[in-house]
């Protein structure tokens, strides 16, 4: 891989370090998209918010929006405001005095959390929306993966990143399952300092080609994880924390029942450097045989969930554990309804993710949509209809599933909100318009006509906004988005990058063009 002829996707500065691509792959990490470009806009300026990144003391006051905490404590405000003090909420309130803050009119906004997506594979971005019939990711991940460069992971995580933000998601799990080299590693870690959002960087195993990854030891996985704590976690309070990508436990894709030892030593090395561990799950039985070998804690969240046993979710509540449930991903490829049901039965409330963007959307808007579709039909075919009015089709018809299990629209807000917060690790941080926490704030227009006018703030955020209604994006009270446009970013060079890489991969994969027209 590393002897191939390949043009440079940066077209930034002096060469040094050249790679045998015949580049700098440090100057591609440090001049590539972002930063290049000042942010000057109408309405909301850059410059209101230029001082929020250097000065822990200075404020700014969002006046008058209609503000929704998801903290009960709190409750909501028709009309309230949110001050801003350095990288954190100071207060939240009716008619807050300004004092020395800048003052900022969100009249026409609901002020949010930030969202959270607590499972995606952000390195495969520029791999997006070619899997129409949800077959074809098969191919690109298993074929493209081992012929990733370090700059292509840094290019699809940017991709992601970028959309992510975009869409209003202040926090995301970088499910990172492309640590080929260690320069994968760095590269996908330099992607996500550069791109300004809080993540946690779920650290994978490689794709591995034709060689398991465990007999590969140029990989390291999964003990370069020592190496990454001390090089880029030494702190947790950054925008970036650490977590491990466990081997699955599916006994179908997975192998940890006749290589215990080798999970196990995952599972050890992350409680040693203190990571939490995230994991995939499906099929019934292998929670259950999993939990007789390795102790589960609360540090970690199972991913997908499907055919559990209730034995099974007994066992992830009883543990502590928390959950990521893909409800477009898990349906797009037809394997499963995701288990909402099955979670709240138990106790635990999911969080909800993208997973991956090959043949799934990868805004929250979708998955909150679907997550109220999805449980209130299961309910519907499930618990309103005894086997026997089945055949009875209209009596079908009028049944109803019993309303007050019908999640509502607050609870999938709270799913991608305080739920995605608990399963990063991050409920002291984000989640929640909360003073004293980050401020990870969103800025949803009311005034747009998919909206208008409102009625219901929730209602309207789950059950018809879009990303176009996200205005504006904070992280840590900086701007990442202003007025519908993000800041900072060279949008026409991302995109340059992008389909460059997407070209190598697929050449180098052998693997026809999707954008090839197809009659
Ligand atoms: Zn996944």
């Amino acid at each position: 891989m590393q002897n191939d002829k390949l043009r440079p996707l940066s077209r930034g500065g002096p060469h040094s370090a050249q790679s045998s691509a015949g580049f700098s792959r440090r100057d591609f990490f440090r001049t590539s998209a972002f930063g290049a470009v000042a942010g000057v806009l109408s309405g909301l300026s850059i410059s209101d918010f230029a001082h929020a990144e250097n000065s822990s003391s200075a404020r700014t006051l969002l006046k008058g929006g209609t503000i929704v905490t998801m903290d009960p404590k709190l409750g909501d405000f028709v009309e309230g405001d949110v001050l801003i003090q350095g990288s954190r909420i100071a207060a939240v309130g009716r008619g807050l005095p300004a004092g020395d803050a800048k003052v900022i009119s969100v009249a026409n906004m609901i002020v949010s959390p930030g969202f959270i997506d607590t499972h995606r594979h952000l390195w495969a971005g520029q791999l997006r929306n070619s899997s129409p019939h949800g077959t074809e990711y098969l191919d690109l991940r298993d074929k493209c993966g081992p012929v990733y460069r370090p700059e292509d992971a840094y290019i699809g995580d940017t991709l992601s990143i970028l959309s992510a933000l975009d869409a209003g998601i202040t926090t995301i799990l970088d499910w990172s399952h492309i640590q080929n080299t260690p320069e994968h590693t760095d590269a996908v870690i330099h992607a996500l300092q550069n791109g300004g959002i809080r993540a946690v960087f779920g650290y994978g195993w490689p794709m591995p080609g034709s060689i398991p990854w465990w007999e590969n030891k140029q990989t390291r996985f999964p003990f370069d994880i020592r190496r990454l704590r001390k090089q880029y976690f030494a702190s947790d309070d950054q925008l970036l924390t650490l977590a491990l990508g466990a081997t699955s436990i599916n006994s179908a894709a997975g192998w940890y029942q006749t290589n215990t030892d080798k999970v196990r030593q995952e599972w050890d090395v992350a409680r040693e450097v203190g990571a939490r561990i995230t994991v995939h799950t499906s099929g019934r039985g292998d929670i259950q045989a999993f939990s007789k070998q390795i102790k589960m804690g609360p540090d970690t969240t199972y991913v997908h969930c499907r055919h559990l046993s209730d034995e099974e979710f007994k066992l992830i509540a009883d543990s502590g554990g928390t959950v990521s449930l893909c409800c477009s991903l898990d349906t797009l490829q037809g394997r499963a309804i995701p288990p909402i049901q099955q979670s709240l039965d138990h106790g635990i409330r999911p969080s909800l993710s993208v997973d991956e963007e090959m043949d799934a959307p990868n805004d929250m808007f979708t998955q909150m949509r679907l997550a109220l579709t999805l449980q209130r039909g299961f309910l519907g075919d499930h618990e309103a209809k005894p086997e026997a009015t089945f055949k009875k089709l209209v009596q079908v018809d009028q049944d109803s599933a019993p309303p007050d299990k019908f999640i509502s629209a607050r609870d999938a807000l709270d799913f991608v909100t305080v739920q995605g917060a608990r399963a990063n690790g991050l409920l002291d941080k984000t989640g929640s318009l909360t003073p004293g926490k980050e401020a990870d704030i969103v800025l949803l227009r009311k005034d747009r006509i998919n909206v208008m006018p409102i009625n219901d703030p929730v209602g309207a955020i789950v059950l018809a906004m879009d990303t176009g209604n996200v205005d504006s994006v904070f992280v840590g009270g900086v701007p990442r988005k202003l007025n519908g446009q993000l800041v900072g970013v060279d949008l026409k060079r991302v995109a340059d990058d992008a389909i460059k890489s997407r070209e190598y991969l697929l050449a180098k994969a052998k693997l026809p063009d999707p954008m090839a027209v197809k009659n």
